[in-house]
């Protein structure tokens, strides 16, 4: 049996190329190449074996900030055929023995920050901590040679079944799903997802995105696939991202549209990094973010649209963004977009509807066994968009998100978009409450800059002068910050609490 394309098989072809380049770089700049990456996995894969048990077909569940090691955990997985769950650093200790149940974690590798969380789990499941998964690494076999010049390191057979990667929806519609995807069959279909980016081998590319979700999991692929270097910092902090983009060099940031954000709060005077690629996507890009930032960082920002399911669905480049900030861009090469009605009919051009994907990339159901449903090939996204009349796809959000009020129908997003054009604002999100008139009425929860003022009328009379009445919020809650999960996405549970 040969190698297959698992995120193994991945890292094996980009060592093979390129086995002295740096693979990764870690928060305290320590670099580690392709081949001792390899190396290190190959090793740990050898101690989950022996001292775990872990077999093909076994499921091993990975908890971690973004750090060299978790990526080691991910590939040693693979290595063995065994399937990586990639674990939400949200989670409850509760939600934790949930997910290890559903998911049959035989083993699970964490951070040790989390150790506390994870003491609710039943014996059945194996607990490796970063002591145990260095002392894996370091007992396991021999140490690299220097340099790390040197063919890839054998011992490992390929595995009788090809390990894949499950990564978990983020549980903001209910308790998290694990999707499976279907391995790629090489980088082609990689490559050609961000054909649309200017990216290349020598990228310096910091992954600020989580790991474990799918845009972070997503960009870990592609930087194999370039076999650029990967910058990493455990946890996203504006001002330390920033120094070490500008300190390592960063030419690309892969990042979440909240991170940008927060970027341009970092106060000056600080050194400017050479950015030239700010791939963001996991939730929708305010129009106004995109074009503040591009004012101050030059044209480098693309929006992704895409999901846990259907990895990526399109793409919108600077350019687009500068004449339309609100795309969510075209779907690239060998991707199949369409908005269709109830009925699984195409919409004409500009109507609303629901947005399919095809592409090389599906997931093939959950590990509940469940499905999604789909039309001639086409994945529901269970968004709701359109395409204008040169193609390019404009998200208006989630179709379970839209509000009803009074019989109209209201996306949160354009709402929100138009708020945060206020001065003042600093982050808002509106959602539908219950109402008994109305059915529905809009809510919007804000935070404000430093120092500013604003009253409730003055944000109503702002939306009124822009939309149609209905689209008014008649509630204007202020709050000192947007409560968020580990991608940025707003927790609506929780604003919704303060109705209770
Ligand atoms: P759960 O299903 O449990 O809520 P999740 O689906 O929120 O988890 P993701 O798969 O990361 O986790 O979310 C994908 C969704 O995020 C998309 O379906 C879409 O609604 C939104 N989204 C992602 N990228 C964009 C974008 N560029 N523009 C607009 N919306 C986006």
């Amino acid at each position: 049996r040969k190698w297959g394309f698992s995120l193994a098989g991945e890292l094996r072809q980009a060592a093979a190329r390129d086995p002295g380049r740096v693979a990764v770089v870690d928060q305290d700049g320590r670099e580690t190449s392709y081949a001792d990456l390899l190396d290190r996995a190959e090793r740990l894969a050898r101690g989950l074996r022996s001292v775990a048990g872990v077999r093909a077909g076994d499921r091993v569940g990975v908890l971690g900030r973004n750090h060299p090691g978790l990526i080691e955990t991910m590939v040693a997985t693979t290595l063995l055929g065994a399937d990586a769950v990639l674990v939400n650093t949200g989670l409850s200790a509760g939600q934790l023995v949930t997910v290890a149940g559903e998911q049959r974690l035989r083993v699970l590798v964490h951070d040790t920050e989390f150790t506390d969380r994870t003491l609710g789990l039943p014996a059945e499941v194996r607990r490796i901590d970063e002591r145990q998964h260095a002392e894996l690494v370091a007992g396991a076999g021999r140490a690299p040679r220097p340099g790390g010049r040197r063919a890839i390191p054998g011992g490992l057979r390929p595995p009788p079944r090809d390990g894949r990667t499950i990564v978990l929806t983020s549980g903001t519609t209910g308790a998290p799903k694990g999707a499976q995807r279907r391995n790629p069959t090489g980088f082609g279909p990689l490559v050609s997802i961000i054909d649309p980016i200017p990216l290349h081998v020598r990228n310096r590319i910091m992954i600020a995105a989580p790991l474990f979700h799918t845009w972070g999991y997503a960009a870990l692929q592609v930087s194999f696939a370039l076999r650029a270097t990967i910058v990493l910092h455990r946890r996203f902090d504006p001002a330390g991202t920033l120094a070490a983009l500008v300190a390592h060099r960063c030419d690309a940031l892969f990042a979440v549209p909240v991170m940008l954000q927060r970027l341009l709060e970092v106060p000056p005077p600080h050194p400017r990094p050479p950015l030239r690629v700010v791939a963001v996507s996991g939730s929708a890009l305010p129009g106004g973010l995109a074009n503040t930032f591009m004012d101050a960082y030059g044209d480098v920002v693309y929006n992704l649209y895409g999901s846990t399911e259907v990895s990526w669905a399109s793409i919108a480049t600077p350019a687009d963004l500068r004449a339309h900030p609100t795309t969510a861009g075209r779907p690239p090469h060998g991707t199949r977009l369409a908005i269709l009605d109830d009925e699984g009919r195409p919409v004409p051009t500009g109507q609303v509807g629901r947005i399919f994907v095809g592409n090389g990339m599906l997931f093939e159901g959950y590990t509940s066994g469940a499905g999604r449903a789909s039309h001639d090939g086409l994945l529901d996204t269970g968004d709701l968009g359109r395409i204008d009349g040169d193609g390019r796809l404009f998200v208006d959000g989630r179709a379970d998100d839209m509000i009803v009020s009074g019989g109209e129908n209201v996306f949160p997003a354009e709402v929100e978009d138009l708020i945060a054009r206020l001065p003042e604002v600093r982050e808002v999100a509106v959602l539908g409450v219950p109402d008994d008139e109305y059915g529905q009425r809009l809510a919007a929860f804000l935070s404000l800059h430093p120092d500013r003022t604003l009253d409730a009328d003055a944000v109503r009379d702002h939306v009124r002068h822009h939309l149609a009445r209905f689209s008014v919020p008649r509630d204007v809650i202020f709050v000192s910050h947007l409560p968020r999960n580990a991608t940025g996405k707003v927790l609506a549970r929780e604003l919704r609490s303060h109705y209770d």
